[in-house]
């Protein structure tokens, strides 16, 4: 069930690894997920050269010259992804004579029965009956604007787009009131910056500022140097810090996270990555309204939990308040008869999904591949970095010693410290992968006691 990132991860790997026949379901009329209705301007956020299937690249590695991701690996764009997994499907795996894609086919819950599969196309119902496994590749989905209804009230003459709509405005703006504090608003404010509007012609609302990666840290391939020293000072905050905002504030202190106010306690962490030059951008725009909730948006006033906001005649507001990636509650990935996909490392789903497929492959039992495979939670919540690392941390260490997992993972594509080992004489790679084997197990120690600890506000 699921033919996004995670559906079409799993499939991959697992069709690579086992005999097994796959029936690929997905409402959607083509597999790729929430990337079929992301808005235009949208990248991803990641390198391309560890994104997508292991069997198959992603884009060809070149770094950019120009623009906000200059002296970084290339990131594939919405378009690029799209035409990636189609190519996936019918290259990969169709070829295979073992899957089966079931498009604008709504997976409405199983029984003893089986699962019922009804066509949205003509209503037509089918009940499967799965010989091994169901494996939900839904459960993580991204929740995006265009595909979601905003729970505030909009009165009428007031204007809201979400991001998709920015391209298309029936009238040009005088104003642009961005509402949201995650990526998919930042990443409206920089284009909007990018096409020249004046930041003075932009008002934010952001509740809540996030901790964000510097993308100069998460380079795979020849840059992987920079991402071991990310790896290794994880590990240094995670054997020293006290809580979870003290974890953000050291990995802020080595350089490897960022904030967009300087003077502002980030709050939130939601895994997402930028660079320096769109920090630096996103500082121009002073007009930022702090309240969490906005609860209506008048023609005349936006009304928040923060009190009631003027706003101005022509304002456009962008909604970009839907969470990307959702906050779940945490659930075995192997139960008997079925398999939840869900992030097994920090943040990088088709990594995780085809660590899940490969566990899957091996014949261990439930128990022991749910030990190699804890789930790592995103919350959205900065306090909770302790016991995000906690079980990212317990799951990389555990994979990285088993004799089957251990090797796999070191080997493919979508690991970013895949070429590591190709760059040992870097000091900087030996150093760091020296420091995270002597260091991983005082971390551990120090997350256990730390990860239920909440911290005092500041
Ligand atoms: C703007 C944005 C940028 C991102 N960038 C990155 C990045 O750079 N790197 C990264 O690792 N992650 C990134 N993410 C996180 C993102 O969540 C994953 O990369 C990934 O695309 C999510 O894939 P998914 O398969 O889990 O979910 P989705 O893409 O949401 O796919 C789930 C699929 O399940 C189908 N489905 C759901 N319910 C049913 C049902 N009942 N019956 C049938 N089908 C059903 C849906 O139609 C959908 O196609 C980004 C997220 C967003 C929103």
């Amino acid at each position: 069930m699921g033919a996004g990132a995670s559906g079409m991860a799993f499939v991959d790997t697992l069709v690579a690894n086992t005999d097994a026949e796959v029936v690929l379901v997905d409402r959607r009329h083509r597999p790729g997920g929430h990337w079929l209705d992301a808005y235009p301007f949208v990248r991803l956020h990641q390198p391309s050269a560890y994104y997508g299937v292991e069997s198959r690249s992603l884009g060809r590695d070149r770094i950019d010259h120009e623009g906000p991701n200059a002296g970084f690996y290339e990131r594939a764009s919405a378009p690029e992804i799209c035409a990636y997994y189609a190519d996936v499907l019918a290259e990969q795996l169709l070829t295979t004579g073992r899957v089966r894609f079931f498009g604008m086919t709504d997976h409405r819950g199983g029984s003893r029965d089986g699962h019922l599969l009804v066509s949205l196309l003509d209503g037509s119902e089918t009940l499967v009956r799965p010989r091994r496994k169901v494996i939900d590749a839904t459960y993580v989905q991204s929740e995006i604007p265009s595909r979601r209804v905003p729970d505030f009230a909009v009165e009428p003459g007031a204007t809201l787009v979400s991001p998709n709509g920015l391209v298309d405005l029936g009238e040009p703006a005088k104003r642009f009131t961005v509402i949201g504090a995650g990526k998919t608003a930042i990443d409206t404010c920089v284009w909007l910056l990018d096409a020249g509007i004046d930041p003075d012609r932009i008002r934010w609302v952001r509740g809540r500022d996030p901790w964000q990666f510097d993308r100069t840290f998460t380079q795979p391939l020849d840059l992987v140097g920079g991402y071991l020293q990310l790896q290794a000072r994880w590990v240094e905050a995670a054997a020293t810090a006290t809580d979870g905002h003290d974890f953000g504030h050291r990995l802020e202190d080595a350089e490897m996270f960022v904030r967009i106010d300087p003077v502002t306690e980030p709050l939130a962490f939601r895994g997402a990555t930028i660079s320096r030059a769109e920090i630096n951008a996103l500082r121009t725009i002073e007009n930022v309204v702090r309240a969490r909730r906005v609860s209506r948006i008048r023609r005349t006033s936006l009304t928040t939990e923060a009190g009631e906001v003027p706003n101005q005649p022509g304002e456009v507001f962008v909604d970009c308040t839907a969470p990307g990636v959702r906050a779940t509650v945490p659930r075995p990935v192997f139960a008997p008869g079925t398999i939840t996909i869900q992030y097994v490392t920090p943040g990088l789903i088709p990594w995780s999904a085809a660590t899940i497929a490969f566990v899957e492959s091996t014949k261990l039992p439930d128990e022991e591949r749910n030990r190699l495979c804890p789930p790592v939670v995103f919350t959205g919540d900065a306090a909770d970095l302790p016991q995000l690392a906690y079980a990212a941390m317990q799951g990389l260490a555990a994979r990285a010693r088993h004799e089957q997992v251990g090797p796999w993972n070191l080997a493919t594509r979508l690991n970013p410290a895949k070429a590591a080992l190709d760059h040992l004489d870097d000091p900087g790679v030996a150093d760091s992968l020296t420091f995270i084997v002597e260091h991983t197990r005082d971390a551990l120690a120090n997350l256990e006691r730390t990860r239920t600890t909440r911290p005092t506000a500041s």
